[in-house]
């Protein structure tokens, strides 16, 4: 099979591998059939990752179950499945208390499409090896486009997790979202969604910012840009920059004892206005996503109707160009793969 190989900055390429086969009988072998770069990947293409190429990319797909092993029961051949981007046992003590990207039975940092944790391969790839079937994949629900919900494996669900238990908590905050990609428009959607009162996004990019206004929510520039009267007012804050210097300006935007998610993937170091912090009580929140414990949450809101993920797809481009279109500038390009 092919495995889509990161190779240089701005470059991939297919590279035969040989198919991967069950292993135990708690394995499932499942076929992408749409596949999305992460943000963060846009950030490797472009040279401003921390692990050297080559390695097999890509952590987001809806795909198709191929073969499962005897003691796999929550899917079969044939049903389409979310593939969570870390690898998770779902047994182990941090499992089972829902930390499923710290799962102690695998190596740290054990995810698809960056080999930190062992080599898992990529979701760009013909063919997956899923170590837990049961633990890990979750059945995509009836009605749901694959290619809407290809980000399910992170970006959509982790977007969920930046904002809904926080709204949930504070019914009608006001909420800032400075960003930069797929992330913080899923949470402007989510935002909106679930009743925030007022939403601002941030990015210099106009037609990110016309997705936003299309969810309903105000925009900005830059957050250096704010108006004074809108600094200090946001009750609840989401960076999805990859910058210490977008992230410190974000902080600065909350209201007192308000709440900052950052997405994280800072590959550069900065500094934060701790003192400012202090003296405005805020809580940061920086943490790789446990995104298995909520990606059903995540799907449920998708299937309510409420919101529109696929507003947020920019190009559904053939699986066979991925080592041409990938490298190419795309809000959220989606790979898909000819069935049949
Ligand atoms: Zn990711
Ligand atoms: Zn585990």
């Amino acid at each position: 099979m092919r495995e889509l190989t990161y190779v240089a900055r701005r470059t991939v390429e297919w590279r035969e591998v040989p198919d991967p086969g069950l292993r135990s009988d708690q394995e499932a072998i499942v076929a992408p059939v749409a596949a999305t770069p992460c943000d963060v990947d846009s950030s490797i293409l472009a040279g401003h990752g921390f692990i050297e190429p080559p390695f097999a990319l890509g952590h987001e797909c809806v795909a198709r179950v191929v073969e499962t092993g005897a003691d796999v029961t929550a899917v079969a051949p044939g049903d389409l499945v979310v593939v969570p981007w870390s690898i998770n046992c779902g047994t182990c003590d941090r499992c089972r208390q829902g930390l499923t990207a710290h799962c102690a039975s695998v190596p740290y940092m054990a995810m698809y499409g960056a080999p930190i944790g062992g080599s898992w391969g990529g979701l760009f790839s013909d063919l997956v090896r899923v170590p837990y079937a049961d633990a890990m994949l979750v059945p995509l629900p009836a009605g749901l486009d694959p290619v809407a919900m290809a980000s399910a494996s992170d970006n959509w669900s982790l977007a969920w997790r930046l904002v809904a238990p926080h709204l949930r908590a504070r019914p009608g905050a006001r909420v800032l979202v400075v960003a930069r990609g797929s992330i913080g428009l899923y949470v402007c959607d989510i935002a909106r969604a679930l009743g925030a009162s007022d939403v601002l996004y941030v990015d210099p990019d106009p037609a990110h910012r016309a997705l936003a206004e299309g969810f309903g929510a105000a925009t900005a520039e830059a957050v250096e840009a704010l108006e004074p009267a809108r600094q200090g007012g946001f009750d609840i804050a989401v960076e999805a920059t990859g910058r210490v210097d977008q992230l410190a300006r974000t902080v600065k935007s909350l209201a007192p004892e308000g709440i900052c998610e950052s997405a994280g993937n800072h590959f550069r170091p900065g500094e934060l206005p701790l003192l400012d912090m202090y003296l405005t009580g805020v809580t940061l929140r920086i943490a790789r996503d446990n995104v298995r414990a909520h990606i059903p949450d995540a799907l449920a809101l998708a299937a309510s109707g409420t919101v529109a993920p696929e507003k947020v797809v920019s190009d559904v481009i053939d699986w066979e160009d991925l080592p041409s279109a990938l490298p190419e500038k795309h809000l959220k390009p989606v790979f898909v793969r000819a069935e049949g």
